[in-house]
Parts: structure tokens; C-alpha cells; sequence
């Protein structure tokens, strides 16, 4: 086994495809130690600050001392307790939906949602770069899956109409999508899912307190929120938590709690981790301005980026992608930036297409214009520095 191990480990490293791991001597903040030495976080989903906020972390605290720190169970067995269910109340309100369930993380709600409600034979919809939980999902399933270019509304309603009615079916995109920073064309995707009967489902991770007015995610920003069957997302991104939800109608609930495998065969979320999540919902909903300076960091940073020759690809959001390329080369980049003082590693494949190695900058509300500004100018010396501007 080790000889087996250790050489595919060695093919990794030849690849550059190896991966460690950072260790961050503090909170979750933008300024940090990371690995001994002095950064700012640039690659955290932290965006609006709550993972460390006071009244989050007293929520959790206080839940702790009241219904200590393990659930002790599975939902369905004695592990279901109060901020579990005041915490599904609050998303279903927040999200306008009848009800919602909580996940343990956003990776076993996809899977757990998908194998859940696709069959053998059923057809699952999905945009080239979807995250690996909704591949892993359509797996466990034995659902067909095909892929669509990414954002082609055009392949999407033609692979839709090949299909025999009978079938259920099924098409999901990412709302904000993780690796580039675009938006699905979700009106788009709502009209020619609509033609043939497919049901939408959207994963909101990266758009759940980020996008719409009231942070309710990409299909507020649409307008397209009530044509949604299946909105999902995670608390370990802009709540600064941990767990997940989706939030739909009545019977969408009660079937997942009876079929969802994630839900019923795993420990429920910690209560403090559902209080906490209670909390910076609370804050979410009452500190618009929060989201309000996340996008005047993330205006101020693209601009930046910019003017400095650098293409972010076709990003709207707080994710502010740079392609680089090959991989020995982006990790070079990576590398440099970080011994500036900035960190963003290179993002690689297989959490990218081959060739496509990239850094990946995330704003967040946190950061100060001088956080901003750093990171400016550590671009334009490495860029200039490796030629890449
Ligand atoms: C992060 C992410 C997930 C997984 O969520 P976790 O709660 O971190 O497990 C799922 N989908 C997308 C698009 C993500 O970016």
C-alpha cells in the first residue's frame, strides 16, 4: 500500500498538483499570520466578516452553555433541538419559501438533495463548471448526467427538448459561480427549464448574503425567485459558520427529511453552530451596509486590477479571478504574492479545467482600503516582475 501511495503522491508533486496545507495562527481576519509569517487573506469566503463577529460568537457561546456542545444525535433521533428548528424557520422567512432544511455542509446537502430526488435513468442538467458536490450527487444517484457549456442557455434547451417527457429532469447551476466569479444567465436557464416541465435548482453558496438587495442570493438579483424549485446554500461562506440549507416548498422538506441519505444517517449540526448561524443571519438581514462595502471593495479591487492590465475574466462578483495558465506557473505567482504579504494561492485543476491554473482573489467587507491597496501593489510588482503585465 505505501510503495502504491507514496508513488502517486510523487506523480502528484511531479505535476505540481501536490497539495498542503497553510495553518492561520488566528481568527479568521483579513491580517493574519499565516505559516509564521504576516499576511492579508485574500482567498477567504469570510465576506462580510461574520465568522468572527462579537455577537455571532456570543450566540455560539451562549448555546453552548445551554445545550453543550454535541447534538448527540441524528435530527431524526434525539438530536433535534430549538436552534435547530428556530434556524429553519429564520431561512425559510429570510428566503420566502414555505420551508427549509439544514445540512451539515453545503458538500452533503447536493449530494444529499440530488440522490434524493433523481432516479436511475433521470436526467440531471448541469453547467460545465459546476462544484464537485453536484457531480458527486448526480454519481450516487445513478442519475445521467450531461453538462452544458458553461452558461449556454442555447445547448441547455436542446438537450432538454431531446428528452423524453416522462422522465423527471432536472437542471442546476451555481449562482455565483466559485472558481470565475460569474453569474448564471438565470432567466435564461428559468425559461427553457419552464418549456419542458425540468425543475431548477440553484446552489447559492457563494451568493447567499453576497448578492440581491436583501442578500437572498443570485435569484434575488434576477427577479427570478419564485420560478426556483430548489435553492440551496452554505453557512460556511458569507454567515462565517458552518452547515447548510435549502429552502423550497413544504413537500420539497418533508420528502428530503425521509430520503435525503446526508440528512438522515449523519449527527446533527452542533447547536451552537445553528445558534451562531441564527446570529449572523440576524445580521445579515439588519447590516445591509455590510454587503454595501463588500461591493465598493470589490469595485475599488477590480478596478485596481484593472488598470494594471490584469483580465479578471468575466467576473460580477466578489470573486475576482486571474487566469494564469499553466500550473507551475501560477503557484510561482501564488508563491511571490505571499512572500509580498498577500495570500491567494493558485487555484489547479481538478478544481479547475486543465490549463486554466489561476489565483482567485475574494473581497470581503473587511478589508481596508490600505488591505486593498497592498494587494494592488503586490500585483503590479509580480506581475511586472514574472511578465505577465
Ligand atoms: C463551497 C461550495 C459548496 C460546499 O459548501 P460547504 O458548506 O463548504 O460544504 C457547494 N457548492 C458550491 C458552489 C460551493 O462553492
Amino acid at each position: 500500500m505505501y510503495d502504491i501511495l507514496s508513488e502517486e503522491i510523487h506523480t502528484l508533486q511531479e505535476r505540481n498538483l501536490l497539495r498542503t496545507l497553510t495553518t492561520v495562527e488566528s481568527e479568521q481576519s483579513t491580517r493574519t499570520i499565516v505559516n509564521g509569517k504576516e499576511c492579508i487573506i485574500f482567498c477567504s469566503n469570510n465576506y462580510l466578516g461574520l465568522a468572527n463577529h462579537p455577537k455571532v460568537k456570543e450566540a455560539a457561546i451562549r448555546a453552548i452553555n445551554t445545550y453543550g456542545v454535541g447534538a448527540g444525535a441524528s435530527r431524526l433521533l434525539s438530536g433535534n433541538m430549538k436552534p435547530h428548528e428556530e434556524l429553519e424557520e429564520k431561512i425559510a422567512n429570510f428566503k420566502g419559501t414555505e420551508a427549509a432544511l439544514i445540512f451539515s455542509s453545503g458538500y452533503l446537502a447536493n449530494i444529499g438533495i440530488l440522490s434524493a430526488l433523481m432516479r436511475e435513468g433521470d436526467l440531471v442538467l448541469a453547467d460545465r463548471l459546476s462544484h464537485a458536490s453536484v457531480i458527486d450527487g448526480c454519481r450516487l444517484s445513478g442519475t445521467r448526467l450531461r453538462v452544458y457549456r458553461h452558461k449556454n442557455c442555447e445547448q441547455l434547451s436542446r438537450l432538454l427538448e431531446k428528452e423524453p417527457e416522462t422522465q423527471r429532469s432536472l437542471v442546476i447551476t451555481e449562482g455565483v459561480f466559485s472558481m470565475d466569479g460569474d453569474l448564471a444567465p438565470l432567466p435564461g436557464i428559468v425559461e427553457c427549464a419552464r418549456k419542458t416541465g425540468a425543475w431548477i435548482m440553484v446552489d447559492e453558496a457563494h451568493a447567499t448574503g453576497v448578492m440581491g438587495e436583501k442578500g437572498r442570493g443570485t435569484a434575488e438579483h434576477f427577479g427570478v425567485e419564485q420560478k426556483i424549485d430548489v435553492s440551496m446554500g452554505t453557512f460556511g461562506k458569507a454567515f462565517g459558520t458552518f452547515g447548510a440549507y435549502v429552502a423550497g416548498s413544504k413537500d420539497l422538506i418533508s420528502f428530503l427529511m425521509n430520503k435525503a441519505k446526508p440528512f438522515i444517517y449523519t449527527t446533527a449540526l452542533p447547536p451552537s453552530v445553528a445558534a451562531a448561524t441564527s446570529a449572523a443571519l440576524h445580521i445579515i438581514e439588519e447590516e445591509p451596509e455590510r454587503r454595501k462595502i463588500l461591493w465598493e471593495n470589490r469595485s475599488y479591487l477590480h478596478e485596481g486590477l484593472t488598470s494594471l492590465g490584469y483580465n479578471t475574466l468575466e467576473s460580477e462578483s466578489p470573486i475576482l479571478p486571474i487566469l494564469i495558465g499553466e500550473t507551475k506557473r501560477a503557484l510561482l505567482v501564488g508563491q511571490r504574492l505571499f512572500e509580498h504579504g498577500v495570500l491567494a494561492p493558485a487555484i489547479r485543476p481538478p478544481t479547475v479545467p486543465q490549463g486554466t491554473s489561476r489565483l482567485r482573489l475574494s473581497v470581503t467587507a473587511t478589508h481596508t482600503r490600505r488591505d486593498l491597496d497592498c494587494a494592488i501593489e503586490a500585483l503590479e510588482r509580480v506581475g511586472k516582475e514574472l511578465r505577465i503585465i
